[in-house]
């Protein structure tokens, strides 16, 4: 979508540096880290949330928790343990409206959540 920010992300029209990449993901840091480790874990297809997903498009989440795991083993939070979180809409807190999963750890987390 030509006016999506992570969309201009993932077409390298805003420069960001991809901490992991392949045919289906982009991940980089969270440019307002709120955690020590905060990184973003994006579909190159653009859904704008996971409720635009069709019933055969939902294989794209397990790659993404599955990049998750292996993001959390690259960066050190895979034994003590982390946060995966998705918004959806406005209420829940989405400002970018391209689905992405938010990676936390590196600190220890608050139940529930703000
Ligand atoms: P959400 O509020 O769940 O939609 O998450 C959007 C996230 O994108 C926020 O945590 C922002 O800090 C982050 N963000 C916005 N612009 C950029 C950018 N240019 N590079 C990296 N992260 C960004
Ligand atoms: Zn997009």
């Amino acid at each position: 979508m030509s006016n999506c920010l992570f969309c201009k992300i993932i077409n390298n029209e805003i420069e960001t540096d991809f901490v992991y990449e392949d045919d289906k993901v982009v991940v980089f840091e969270d440019i307002n880290p709120q955690a020590p480790v905060h990184i973003l874990i994006v579909p190159k297809e653009h859904k704008e949330n996971i409720m635009a997903l069709k019933k055969d498009e939902f294989d794209i989440i397990a790659h993404i928790h599955k990049v998750a795991v292996k993001m959390a083993k690259k960066y050190d939070i895979y034994d003590e343990g982390f946060r995966l979180v998705n918004n959806n809409k406005e209420k829940a807190g989405q400002t970018v409206f391209h689905i992405h999963y938010h990676l936390l750890g590196g600190r220890v987390m608050q139940w529930p959540p703000g």
